[in-house]
């Protein structure tokens, strides 16, 4: 029998008359048949306000690599609570954890840290402006940097106006955004080297930076193709331009040195967020020496009240341990658990005629669902994906699996956690099983 959500449809009507639109994150409002409330997690499970129990591969949009409520890091912020929330000043753990991520990532030299990766995102760019004189940013269609005036123009336009192939208009989705601020925005196909030099030829000597998310996870979740970061590490060497790597989802997810070690290439500046902070908002800009150096001088400002709090220090600190801890076993062991629920959502997609397609490294991965008559094969980019994806049908299937209390990212992206183990891959796959059957009915 499948799940109903009658409280979390009277706690959502309640919210509508005290939180805007319902909801504190835009995207949180798109989960149907209602934005689920939730009581209390642990490990993979989570159950919500009605009752219901959920495997969980949403994992708060990624960041609990470790699941939910760790005995041990909760323990910890317990202790942390009674010696302080806030300073806004200096501790002995901010130092931990900042020598933690150097020891980690060969490229992070230097750290700064914030709350949210929207915010280092802001820093990065101002920093690369500062450094090169130059006012554009160059970055790629369908790439999510946080939502910011900046950050968010060229991700992706709803209203499909996306401009030619070769030149993707810089838009912001929202309204409210100034055109000038979208104007130093200039965006580029994902996953195609050849274009990105054209793309880099035509605005040379005015970029001040590449950024990008090496694999890209907020569409679909593309791995770079052969040649893609050597070519954006060529092309930054060539005209003194900073590469960015946006390692908000892969940092820590994809190995103790994130996506950059995983793939092999040395950024200037890296974005981490999401697990760094282990489920508390926390992220950082980590850099090299010379690109961190107008942060040192002051010449370039970075603040915030609540940078370093020690409530998140404490989490990110027991966070870095674990990975720590498993050296190069993490991240091969979420890496076969992914791998295994991917063959099995296949296998059972193919036994009931649905056209689902997983695709991803497994540690993380997405469900594409395939439009009638949309060839198959790995999506590339963006508007390959908007070709091919079919949304509606997806939003279907993601409803029946979160009616048998499986639940991933409402726009199909499924993330594996240090505490799923194979007994749950199984309990998820016999639920998914039940949940295939009434999709295809
Ligand atoms: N960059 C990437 C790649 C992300 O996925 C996100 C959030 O999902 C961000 C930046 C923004 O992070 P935050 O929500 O912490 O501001």
């Amino acid at each position: 029998m499948s799940y109903t959500f009658s409280r979390s449809q009277e706690l959502f009507q309640r919210a509508q008359k005290s939180i805007a639109g319902g909801v504190n994150s835009g995207i949180r409002k798109l989960e149907v048949p209602v934005p689920v409330y939730f009581s209390h997690g642990s490990g993979a499970n989570l159950w919500d306000a009605d009752g219901n129990h959920y495997l969980d591969f949403q994992l708060g949009q990624g960041a609990l690599l470790y699941g939910h409520a760790p005995a041990e890091m909760a323990d910890a912020l317990a202790v942390q609570a009674r010696l302080g929330l806030h300073w806004a000043a200096q501790c002995e753990l901010e130092i931990e954890v900042a020598e933690r991520i150097q020891q980690m990532i060969p490229s992070a030299e230097l750290v700064r840290f914030n709350n949210s990766a929207t915010e280092v995102v802001l820093s990065a760019f101002r920093l690369a402006r500062a450094l090169t004189k130059r006012p554009l940013i160059l970055r790629f269609e369908g790439h999510y940097h946080g939502w910011s005036d900046e950050g968010l123009t060229g991700f992706a336009n709803p209203a499909g106006n996306w401009g030619e192939e070769e030149s993707p208009a810089s838009i912001h989705p929202s309204k409210g955004v100034i055109p000038e601020v979208m104007d130093k925005i200039v965006v580029a196909q994902w996953n195609d080297p050849e274009h990105l030099r054209r793309r880099v030829d035509q605005f040379r000597g005015k970029i001040a930076a590449i950024i990008f998310e090496p694999v890209l996870c907020n569409t679909s979740c593309i791995e770079p193709v052969a040649q893609l970061m050597s070519t954006i590490r060529e092309l930054c060497d060539r005209d003194g331009m900073l590469m960015i790597s946006d390692e908000t989802i892969t940092g820590l997810r994809f190995g103790a040195a994130g996506a950059q070690g995983y793939y092999g290439y040395k950024p200037d500046l890296t974005i981490l967020g999401k697990a760094l902070g282990g489920g508390t908002p926390f992220a950082a800009l980590a850099g090299t020496k010379a690109a961190m150096a107008p942060i040192i001088s002051g010449e370039v400002v970075h603040a915030g009240t609540l940078n370093a709090n020690p409530l998140c220090l404490v989490a990110s600190k027991w966070s870095l341990d674990q990975v720590l801890k498993l050296g190069p076993t993490h991240p091969a062991n979420i890496q076969k658990l992914g791998n295994r629920l991917m063959k099995g959502l296949l296998d059972l997609a193919q036994e009931h005629g649905v056209p689902l397609r997983p695709q991803g490294p497994g540690l993380i991965f997405h469900t594409v669902m395939l439009k009638p008559d949309a060839p198959e094969g790995t999506v590339l980019n963006y508007r390959d994906y908007v070709r091919r994806h079919d949304a509606p049908r997806w939003a279907n299937l993601r409803r029946c699996l979160l009616e048998e209390g499986v639940r991933a990212i409402e726009r199909g992206l499924w993330s594996i956690s240090l505490a799923h183990n194979e007994a749950d891959i199984d309990e998820t796959l016999r639920r998914a099983a039940l949940a295939f059957r009434r999709h295809a009915a």
